[in-house]
């Protein structure tokens, strides 16, 4: 048996208010003062005061805002990297993301490619990555993905979505302030929320499941009971909750894998654009067989939160629509291995994975 031996975040700071505290936790970082912080900044905060007068811009610094409307893409992530090479004299001292998911896989993904040659594409995939990346942080705005914690940067490419996996993806410093996340749409909170509970149901449920990952699964699920089941808490305690629940659930994966909704939703996110969070609920929905006491608990939590998920998503698709789909799911071989088992291409035929996307 080889181990692996991951990296962590090396450092966090966690608690209300504790954004207001990034200037002094950044400073130290500056290389000089011509070798700017790049901020990249989630574009549904201009015009917030309440976040943007508290973002510390000096010397040459630059804000770029960004928008989470579409999730990362391989050449979005080219088209950065050229313009804060070619709008700044020296090498950054550092990129800060915040924002959601999809702001944090682009802070990761730049802060890459700025010492790496080439373009975003050529790194998709499992340690491909020579440089360490410049340094960066993340301040998460919506709890779930357990991005801020996670050794991978989430890209689409020309032909594969597929991460960016190396020890150099981490980030160097994540601030975690739960009041950041008071004014999420309910929707969206609930669908990322959900991205957590789905990474806590499949690693618990996976045959790649050890001590490791299950402690912090474990928690993560309690967590995300409490939030979205119990119900009582008061808002405050509930945001901070789920952001713990996040990051215990991503350190959860770190170690084992995610399963069978996320191979099915990587598909549908391909083929259709389907956002990460809502993308796996719309496939968790139909995964009883599967999952069976983790999907009767998600349909409870969509009762609960009145959230009613789209249907019919693949009813206008054509065969060659399904066997795109299908070809991306299957990629994936790792989350069914990790959900079904060494002989999962038994069970999960190109048939079986029609049949189900059918339903949704
Ligand atoms: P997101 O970043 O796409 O944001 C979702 C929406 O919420 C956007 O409209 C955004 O503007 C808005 N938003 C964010 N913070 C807000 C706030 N405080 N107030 C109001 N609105 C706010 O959502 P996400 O679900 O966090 O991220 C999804 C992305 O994360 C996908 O691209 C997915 O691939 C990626 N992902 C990465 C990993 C990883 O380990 N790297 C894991 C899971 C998912
Ligand atoms: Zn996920």
């Amino acid at each position: 048996m080889n181990y692996r031996n991951f990296p962590m975040v090396p450092r966090v700071i966690f608690g209300r208010g504790s954004f207001n505290q990034l200037n002094e936790i950044i400073a130290p970082k500056r290389i000089n003062t011509s070798a700017p912080f790049i901020f990249l900044v989630d574009d549904v905060f201009k015009g917030n005061a309440w976040i943007t007068s508290r973002i510390p811009l000096s010397y040459e610094d630059k804000l770029i805002y960004i928008s989470a409307e579409e999730e990362p893409k391989t050449e979005q992530i080219d088209a950065l990297v050229e313009e804060i090479i070619l709008s700044t004299k020296e090498r950054a001292s550092g990129i800060i993301g915040i924002g959601g998911g999809t702001i944090m896989d682009i802070a990761k993904a730049v802060s890459i490619m700025l010492t790496n040659k080439g373009s975003a594409d050529e790194y998709q995939g499992w340690d491909l990555v020579k440089n360490p990346a410049i340094y960066h942080v993340a301040v998460p705005t919506i709890s779930g993905t357990g991005a801020e914690v996670s050794r991978t940067t989430v890209l689409t490419g020309p032909d594969k979505k597929l991460g960016i996996n190396s020890d150099y993806t981490p980030f160097d410093q994540v601030v975690l302030d739960p009041e950041l996340t008071k004014d999420i749409p309910k929707k969206q909170w609930f669908y990322t929320g959900m991205d957590c509970y789905i990474h806590c149901v499949e690693s618990l449920n996976g045959t790649y499941l050890n001590a490791f990952s299950q402690s912090y699964g474990e928690k993560a699920f309690d967590l995300c009971k409490e939030v979205f089941i119990n119900g009582e808490l008061a808002p405050e305690d509930s945001q901070d909750k789920l952001m713990m629940a996040s990051w215990h659930g991503g350190m959860s994966i770190a170690y084992s894998q995610v399963g069978v909704a996320h191979a099915m939703s990587y598909g549908l996110s391909y083929l259709l654009g389907t956002k990460h969070g809502i993308g796996n609920c719309i496939v968790f929905n139909h995964l009883e067989e599967f999952y069976p006491e983790g999907v009767k608990l998600f349909k409870e939590m969509l009762n609960r939160h009145d959230i009613l998920l789209p249907e019919g998503v693949c009813a206008d698709l054509d065969d060659s629509h399904f066997d795109t789909m299908i070809a991306v799911a299957l990629s994936l071989e790792p989350l069914w291995e990790n959900a079904i088992g060494k002989n999962w291409k038994k069970v999960i035929t190109h048939q079986k994975l029609k049949s189900l996307y059918q339903k949704m």
